[in-house]
């Protein structure tokens, strides 16, 4: 069927296929990540099919989501208030941070109930084959927290670092680079315990784990 074939691509070329608005749901889907082209087409016809309350539900949530919900100004997780509830939080150590790559990072160590000290999000890691370097990152706001007290809730000069990154070839190097800074200032650096899977993520690690790699932080030499 070489004709067909031939429209397809025609209209694959002039991006005619379907009707403007859902062409752009269609594109606006695919740029999400690990969703492809099928995926998105998938999800369009789902959403041409649903009924209109629930395309309205979606897209209020999708509206929701940037408006109330944004990053703390001082440790970068997630919340609908600034600051976050951690932070805001008087009982809890805020000499002791514990530094984590992602907010998703927060809540997984925040479910072992370990920790009680405040954490700091980097938004990534040093990654210089990516093109991500320290400047990238929230490091600079993370090292103002043990420079000036005022950046740090309660203005208290955090005295530990502990570090949560994930145990990857990059989050290792994030970690050195962090436990250079901060030793420099002073301050007392540990990372979490080596029972973590070499290359994993710590999202996916299971809350005992987890909850023995905070309890039995090592010092870093
Ligand atoms: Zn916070």
């Amino acid at each position: 069927m070489p004709s067909k074939q031939r429209d397809n691509q025609g209209s694959a070329r002039n991006g005619s296929a379907y009707p403007e608005p859902v062409e752009r749901l269609i594109e606006t889907l695919a740029r999400l990540p690990g969703i492809g082209r099928r995926t998105a087409e998938r999800l369009a016809f789902y959403v041409l099919k649903s009924p209109a309350e629930e395309a309205d539900r979606l897209a209020a949530a999708l509206r929701d989501v940037k408006r109330a919900v944004r990053h703390c100004r001082v440790c970068y997780n997630l919340t609908q208030s600034d600051p976050c509830p951690i932070c805001a939080d008087g009982s809890r150590d805020r000499a002791s941070v514990l530094i984590v790559e992602q907010p998703k990072d927060c809540i997984a160590l925040e479910q072992t109930g370990v920790h009680r000290g405040l954490y700091h999000v980097l938004m990534g890691r040093i990654s210089p084959l990516d093109g991500v370097t320290p400047a990238h990152l929230t490091i600079d706001d993370l090292l103002a927290r043990f420079d000036d007290p005022s950046r740090n809730p309660g203005g208290v000069r955090p005295t530990e670092a502990v570090l949560g990154l994930n145990p990857t070839l990059e989050g290792d190097g994030t970690a050195l680079y962090l436990a250079g800074e901060l030793r420099k200032r002073g301050v007392a650096v540990t990372r979490l315990a080596r029972g973590l899977p070499s290359g994993g993520q710590l999202e996916y690690v299971s809350r005992a784990v987890l909850a023995d790699a905070i309890a039995g932080r090592q010092r870093m030499e």
